[in-house]
């Protein structure tokens, strides 16, 4: 008998990992958290039946979404995380020294109850004692702080359910309050490619650039996300990520197994077509 996790990208489009067995299965307050053993991707966690990380290819995202960042400006000591529950964010984070503190709010604490249990190649960082972790709605959480984070990094689900309120002006503008004069805000962007994935990069990237007056996307390949195709979203208040000298970060001496400073630099242009969904958003009044 064959096992199979399969996610629906769309009507049309399903994607299946063939499973070994299903290590874990809890309904939480928040959403259901399952995780699986793939000969092809290891060990899946899922939301709601939705992929989120897989060990064989979660490296790509995790570089992304906290490298990027980290080469712009690599004095950024406070970070505000969101979501973030498996510890991917974290275990990449922790590697600068320079990083004093970290608070990451994560609204589901079975979440990282779970990672702790069965992704520990992700999860291990999470008990760093500059990790200070918060179980409540990073919507809410936000709305209270003012000048006080270098580096917002919104690693969220998608833009329904609990994850729905970190797609929202009030959300982006409270992250702009939130982050110091020279601040920077990542989030996961979604994708161009299927039509509801570029609805919600769309809507968020109109939503962000109401607030910062540097926002710019760029893109990587990640194999278990719809289409493959994905996108982050680096919105500024002062550096503009290609126009920063990349010798300070070489010079920390990071070995990261997808980012690099080459790739940094090409990873900002994107396609036609995703470029021109970016440019032609309605703006909206959420
Ligand atoms: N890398 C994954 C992706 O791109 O889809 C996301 C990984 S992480 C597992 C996403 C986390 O966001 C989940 O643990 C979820 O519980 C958390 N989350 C969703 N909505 C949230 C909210 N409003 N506040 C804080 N955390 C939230």
């Amino acid at each position: 008998m064959e096992l199979w996790f399969t996610e629906i990208h769309t009507p049309n489009v399903r994607f299946s990992i063939k499973v070994d067995r299903q290590l874990y299965s809890y309904t939480s307050e928040f959403q259901r958290i399952d995780i699986f053993e793939s000969q092809e991707f290891g060990r899946i966690l899922t939301l709601d039946g939705l992929m989120m990380v897989a060990e064989k290819d979660e490296f790509i995202y995790h570089d992304m979404i906290v490298h990027v960042p980290m080469a712009t400006n690599p004095e950024i000591k406070r970070v505000l995380l969101i979501g973030a529950g498996d510890g991917g964010a974290v275990r990449e984070l922790t590697r600068y020294d320079g990083i004093e503190h970290i608070d990451m709010v994560e609204i589901d604490k079975e979440v990282v109850k779970a990672c702790r249990e069965y992704l520990p190649s992700l999860s291990y960082k999470l008990s760093d004692p500059r990790v200070h972790l918060h179980f409540e709605d990073g919507l809410k959480f936000v709305r209270t702080r003012e000048n006080e984070y270098d580096l917002i990094i919104v690693d969220s689900t998608d833009p329904f359910g609990p994850g729905e309120g970190l797609f929202t002006k009030e959300f982006y503008g409270n992250c702009y309050k939130a982050l110091k004069a020279d601040g920077i805000l990542v989030n996961q962007h979604e994708s161009p490619y299927y039509p509801e994935d570029a609805l919600a990069m769309n809507r968020a990237h109109q939503r962000i650039k109401a607030f910062f007056p540097i926002c710019k996307v760029y893109q990587a390949h990640i194999p278990t996300y719809p289409s493959g195709h994905w996108l982050f979203g680096l919105a500024s208040k002062q550096y503009d990520p290609l126009k920063v000298d990349l010798n300070r970060w070489e010079r920390l001496g990071l070995h990261t197994r997808y980012y690099n400073t080459d790739l940094h630099k090409g990873c900002f242009a994107l396609p036609t077509y995703a470029l021109e969904l970016l440019e032609h958003g309605e703006d909206d009044d959420e």
